[in-house]
């Protein structure tokens, strides 16, 4: 794609990214095929290759009109299009320079302001996302419908725990442990608060095998939230904050594991995101290097587990942020498979729930059919539990799917 971008931007670190990404476009909509909001509404600028255009056409004018910000703000940031992109465009690095541009040239109508405001107040504060969800619990009735299906409701898991005889450790021949590894857990901001059972069954499973679980008492966010709403320096401010609490921890861990892909995704890329930071960017690089998801680290680990559940019928839905951002696969399943489970089949496995972070908050009718279209996926083969990665899918497809819905985590023993 021949491209014009002023001087002036192609002077900055953002500017040339931003050239060298429009450039290895070769605008041939392979992608479309793969992209969710494409699919859904048949429009191109929908498409990962139209919000390609519109932000050449950004960069290069320095303007924007509402047109060009309801179809960028429509993007999921799933990467669906990076897996299938045979150009290699890193589309998902050119709309984080996109949005944040179009933050500065596109201002939004006052309540919209105050709704982005709001979440990134809250959300990635994990004191005040605990008191917003016991407020909202208890006064759903009175929030707007719009909110009403946003607050995560609290279920019991009711799935029948497997016997004694389903742990291979317990059965003679197969007591390999371990060893003595020692990883930093990181705990996430609504992970932590909304799905605490997710974190203590990883706690669970590696002490039991000798392995010692960190975690940074002043762990702050990721920074993927600001991130994803178009603040860049806001994201990078906060990403230091959680690079100063984890450091003291860096030199005398294996790992730096998350099980929530979301997080994940982002802690990988500190090295990139902060490379032109000169105090942190090596410490940044670090953290990159150490950073796994636990599907990683768990299959690394070559240990044997078994069913924590006696059912067998799992629907696996791996988020986008493990699939297409992190590009892990086959990891989770195997684990899920050598604990005895059985996979049942979902179609279009590669597409996006509609979670997407605040998405679902910022997007509710898209964000609501692309729910209902994975939930008729996994839900095909009549699976007994529906298993993810990511405690923003687990909490938006459990909303409504009919059938428990559990980090895969919780079904290891
Ligand atoms: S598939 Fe890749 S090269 Fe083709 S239009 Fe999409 S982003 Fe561009
Ligand atoms: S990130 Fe997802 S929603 Fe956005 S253009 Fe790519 S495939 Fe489409």
């Amino acid at each position: 794609m021949r491209t014009e971008l002023p001087v002036t931007l192609l002077e900055t670190p953002d500017g040339r990214r931003a050239d060298a990404i429009l450039r290895s476009c070769v605008h041939c909509g392979f992608c479309n095929a793969t992209c969710p909001t494409y699919l859904l509404q048949g429009d191109e600028l929908d498409g990962p290759r139209g919000r390609i255009y519109l932000i050449k056409d950004l960069l290069e004018t320095g303007t924007a009109d509402t047109v060009t910000q309801t179809h960028l703000d429509r993007c999921l940031t799933c990467r669906s299009c990076e897996s299938t992109c045979p150009s290699g465009v890193a589309y998902g690095e050119l709309l984080e320079i996109g949005r944040a541009t179009m933050a500065r040239v596109v201002p939004r109508p006052p309540l919209e302001r105050a709704i982005r405001r709001g979440l990134r107040a809250v959300v990635p504060r994990p004191g005040r996302f605990r008191a917003l969800l016991v407020l909202g619990r208890a006064f759903r009735w009175l929030l707007p419908a719009r909110l009403r299906g946003q607050v995560p409701v609290w279920r019991a898991l009711r799935l029948p725990r497997a016997g004694k005889d389903a742990d291979p450790s317990a059965q003679a021949g197969n007591a390999r442990t371990a060893g003595h590894g020692r990883i930093l857990l990181l705990e996430g901001c609504v992970q932590r608060v909304a799905t605490p059972d997710v974190n203590a069954a990883l706690r669970r499973l590696l002490t039991g095998r000798g392995i010692e679980v960190l975690s940074a008492r002043e762990e702050a966010c990721c920074g993927s939230l600001d991130l994803h709403l178009g603040h860049d320096e806001e994201a990078r401010a906060v990403m230091i904050r959680n690079l100063e609490a984890l450091a003291p921890l860096l030199d005398r861990v294996d790992a730096v594991v998350s099980t929530a892909s979301g997080c994940g995704v982002t802690v990988k890329d500190y090295g990139r995101l902060l490379a032109h930071v000169p105090a942190y960017a090596g410490r940044a690089r670090q953290v990159s290097a150490l950073a796994r998801d636990v599907a990683e680290y768990l299959a690394d680990l070559g240990v044997e587990w078994s069913r924590e559940f006696a059912c067998e019928r799992v629907a696996w839905h791996a988020p986008c942020t493990l699939q297409h951002g992190q590009r892990v696969t086959g990891r989770v399943e195997a684990l899920l498979q050598a604990a005895g489970y059985t996979l049942v089949p979902v179609r279009d496995p590669h597409l996006c729930c509609g979670s997407a972070g605040t998405y679902s908050i910022l997007e509710p009718a898209l964000s609501k059919r692309l729910r209902e279209a994975r939930l008729a996926a996994l839900g095909a083969h009549s699976p007994e539990v529906i298993a993810t990665a990511n405690v923003g899918c687990q909490l938006h497809l459990a909303a409504a799917a009919g059938v428990p819905v559990v980090h895969w985590l919780q079904l290891l023993r």
